[in-house]
């Protein structure tokens, strides 16, 4: 077995026999067999064959190997977008009746899944703190299925300790669900740690240049033949032409990983003591609050820098506003560095309230750390600070 980031370059499922190098693209929506045998034997699962390329196909398989490989699992589905990686792993293993236990602060469309649609087919939810793990344990009831989390959370980044809430799962035999899209398998691997499902939204750093949507679960091998069976049928497929550009995205991914994380502790550190900032988080700095939980799971900080700015709300939007070089826009995990005030656009429709629940003060601003030089990207956010 090679190291995984050796295996993120290395794998490579089909050629042509024009024996091509570089990955050819399999754009077909179906497979061909050469008699009514090798059919019969495909749909009864006893050839690997590609059928249809809802179930299978060259690129998509090439691109959820080399993550099986990064994230140390067993097997992997791809899917169209992060969002279905997360439906899938609710509604492969959630049914009516069970229960899920959620850390408080993840993603904005993975609540409304949890808040609003979950409980349509009987399946209930208890939110617990990221930083008070002593929360975690007494929230289990005797129908918990499942543990959800993320960590880094966003926009926030709290963190979880992923070995302690494994001992919680593993106690009362519950599923353990982590979404490791913050962190990326290079910086941190959940499965290390008992993880039982791995989710990614490749939407950000693993595609890392912002060109196309993706999403994948990666696991145990029972459980990802279930999510695929799930999956077959409904239809959340991930297009053969995302694949290819996820896969090409995989052979940079640690290079890159290492860049935006050393850019972002370098920002992290030259910003912590700016005096228009009241209090600003990074995992790998010493000042953050779980610094002992991130050097403990994570290689290194990753790629997002946040802090508070002391006006709060109207501080937030003039910094938006004086912005030259970084991006305004929704994403995160990019070449090009993005700043984000969540309380004025992501997160505009909580309530207050809500907000302060997940970590979202009114001045709070998310820097997803780019390729640029280092230094373009602190005079930028320097000179908006004012
Ligand atoms: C973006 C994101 C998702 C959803 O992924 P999409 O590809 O946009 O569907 C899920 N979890 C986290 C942490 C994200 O940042």
């Amino acid at each position: 077995m090679k190291h995984p980031i050796t295996e993120a370059i290395r794998i490579q499922t089909e050629r042509t026999n024009q024996m091509e190098h570089s990955a050819p693209l399999f754009l077909t929506s179906s497979f061909c067999f050469d008699n009514a045998e090798e059919m019969r034997a495909a749909f009864a699962d006893e050839s690997d064959d590609n059928i249809y390329s809802r179930f299978s196909n060259p690129n998509v398989q090439e691109f959820t190997d080399k993550m099986v490989a990064l994230e140390g699992a067993e097997a992997g589905y791809a899917t169209a977008s992060g969002m279905s990686a997360v439906f899938a792993s609710f509604m492969t293993f959630l049914k009516k009746g069970d229960h899920l236990l959620v850390c408080n602060s993840i993603f904005g469309s993975t609540q409304t899944v949890i808040k609003k649609y979950l409980p349509n087919y009987g399946i209930g939810y208890t939110y617990v703190s990221a930083d008070k793990p002593e929360e975690w344990e007494a929230a289990v009831k005797p129908n918990t299925k499942m543990i959800y989390l993320e960590t880094p959370t966003n926009p926030g980044l709290a963190l979880v300790d992923l070995a302690f809430v494994n001992t919680i799962a593993k106690k009362y035999n519950l599923l353990l669900n982590v979404d490791n899209c913050f962190a990326t398998p290079v910086c941190q691997r959940p499965i290390d740690f008992g993880a039982d499902l791995v989710i990614h939204s490749a939407t950000k750093w693993l595609d890392g240049q912002g060109r196309v949507l993706g999403g994948v679960v990666v696991g145990k091998k029972e459980l990802i033949n279930d999510i695929y069976l799930f999956c077959r049928s409904t239809g959340p497929a991930l297009s053969p032409f995302n694949a290819w550009i996820l896969s090409k995205s995989l052979e940079t991914l640690d290079v890159r990983m290492e860049r935006h994380a050393s850019n972002a502790l370098k920002i992290a550190e030259t910003l912590q003591e700016h005096p228009a900032i009241a209090t600003l988080r990074y995992p790998f700095l010493p000042s953050h609050p779980q610094h002992h939980i991130a050097i403990k799971q994570m290689k290194n900080g990753g790629g997002i820098v946040c802090f508070d700015l002391k006006g709060g709300l109207e501080s937030g939007r003039k910094f938006l506003d004086r912005l030259q070089m970084l991006s305004l826009t929704a994403n995160l995990g990019d070449t090009r560095s993005i700043a984000s005030h969540p309380a004025s656009t992501t997160h505009a429709k909580l309530t207050e309230e809500e907000r302060l629940a997940t970590g979202i003060t009114p001045g709070l601003i998310r820097i997803s750390a780019g390729l640029e030089h280092v230094d373009d990207i602190l005079n930028d956010i320097v000179q908006a600070l004012g």
